[in-house]
């Protein structure tokens, strides 16, 4: 039994080939560069994967496919279980699209291309904001005029949350815990990044707002920000709506203060004695370590951090630094376990430290394919 999972974005589309069951991957793999004249659209893109999947020997007719899960970026108030595709959710995605302008879309796109290209299988839609669905109200609420928020559904959704719970359950299962007895915080820290502070299982706070811009420093998106910033650009700077938007999703971040977004290149920078990617690299740790000093706060006592996704897997430099110092609080990080490549979960805290400190890959594919094979 195999899951054919895809996270369709706006330029790339991802896939994989799933066992849900083992957690075998048959096959992954990306196509890149939609919209050019070798790939054109999505439907281009999704024949592409299929033909990179055949050049592997893996056809789709005999590979034992039981469903098809899709990623679904935002699902607004109402979706949040994975969710069984047909065209009425189709319908209602799109209304959700005004929620998620840079996601939900090239999505929606993946899933009409990925039914019509194989029309008798399930397909399943699971959502990045599902596992915040039931923050706490203090947390889901932004304090504006509440008649407002309501009218249009604006509160806190929070996402990669298939790649939160993941993490802390993987965290969970690595120290050999009951899930439910531990309080967790989760870095995940990719291109996109996001924080999330778990009390028991239940996620309490996540830092990813109504869109996914809120919250930390990443690779091109600032996070935070007065929104007052943005008043400012549209009357005194003359941006329109689509320029700011440009500008805070895909030039800011560590990309917009140092130049580069890949943490690789961002290193090579600083190391070769360039001002503004210190600059960058050091707002980004700042604004982690405010977030991990404020989860700390919410949760009270906190057993587990876990860093997770390509930069918090493989960055150990960003791991030690959003950290140190902090044996006041708790946390007490091993230069050397810290230093130790691998692809495993592995614990690079003291023994001695009350905060046990991890790095756990994710695995949202595969957790995506169990997610459908629970439903298929
Ligand atoms: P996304 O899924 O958000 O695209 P990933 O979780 O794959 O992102 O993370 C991609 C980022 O991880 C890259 O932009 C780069 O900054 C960082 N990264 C990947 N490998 C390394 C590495 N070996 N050292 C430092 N950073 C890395």
């Amino acid at each position: 039994m195999t899951v054919l999972v895809i996270n369709s974005g706006s330029s790339s589309l991802k896939y994989a080939v799933v066992k849900p069951a083992s957690g075998e991957f048959l096959a992954d793999g990306i196509v890149e560069q939609i919209g050019s004249a070798q790939v054109p659209d999505h439907d281009a893109a999704l024949r592409a994967a299929f033909d990179e999947l055949a050049g592997q020997g893996l056809h789709l007719d005999t590979l034992g496919l039981v469903a098809v899960g899709h990623r679904v970026v935002h699902g607004g108030k109402a979706f949040y279980c994975p969710t069984l595709i047909d065209s009425e959710l189709i319908g209602k995605l799109e209304e959700l699209s005004p929620l998620a302008p840079l996601h939900n879309p090239p999505a929606i796109l993946g899933i009409e291309v990925a039914r019509k290209l194989l029309p008798d299988l399930p397909h399943v839609a699971v959502f990045d904001t599902a596992f915040f669905h039931n923050l706490p109200a203090a947390a889901a609420n932004y304090a504006i005029d509440r008649a407002v928020a309501e009218r249009w559904d604006i509160r806190r959704y929070g996402f990669h949350g298939t790649s939160h719970e993941y993490v802390s359950q993987q965290a969970a299962a690595f120290l050999d815990r009951p899930y439910e007895s531990l309080n967790q915080i989760v870095l995940h820290l990719g291109n996109g990044a996001s924080a999330s502070a778990i009390a028991g299982g239940r996620p309490v706070d996540t830092s990813m707002g109504m869109t996914p811009m809120e919250g930390l420093v990443m690779g091109t998106r600032s996070g935070d920000i007065d929104p007052g910033i943005i008043l400012f650009l549209r009357r005194a700077a003359g941006m329109d709506v689509e320029d700011i938007d440009t500008m805070l999703n895909r030039e800011s971040g560590v990309r917009g203060l140092g130049g580069e977004n890949d943490f690789r290149k961002l290193r090579a920078c600083i190391e070769s004695g360039d001002e503004n990617a210190r600059l960058a690299y050091d707002v980004y740790i700042h604004r982690l370590r405010k977030y991990v000093g404020a989860y700390l706060a919410v949760l009270g006592r906190t057993d587990v951090i876990s860093f997770t996704a390509g930069v918090g897997e493989n960055d150990a430099a960003v791991r030690r630094d959003a950290l140190a110092g902090l044996t006041a609080l708790g946390i007490e990080i091993d230069e050397e376990l810290n230093a130790l490549p691998s692809r495993e979960a592995r614990r690079i805290s003291t023994p001695e430290s009350p905060v046990t400190v991890l790095v756990v890959p994710t695995n949202e594919e595969l957790a995506i394919a169990q997610a459908c094979a629970a439903l298929a």
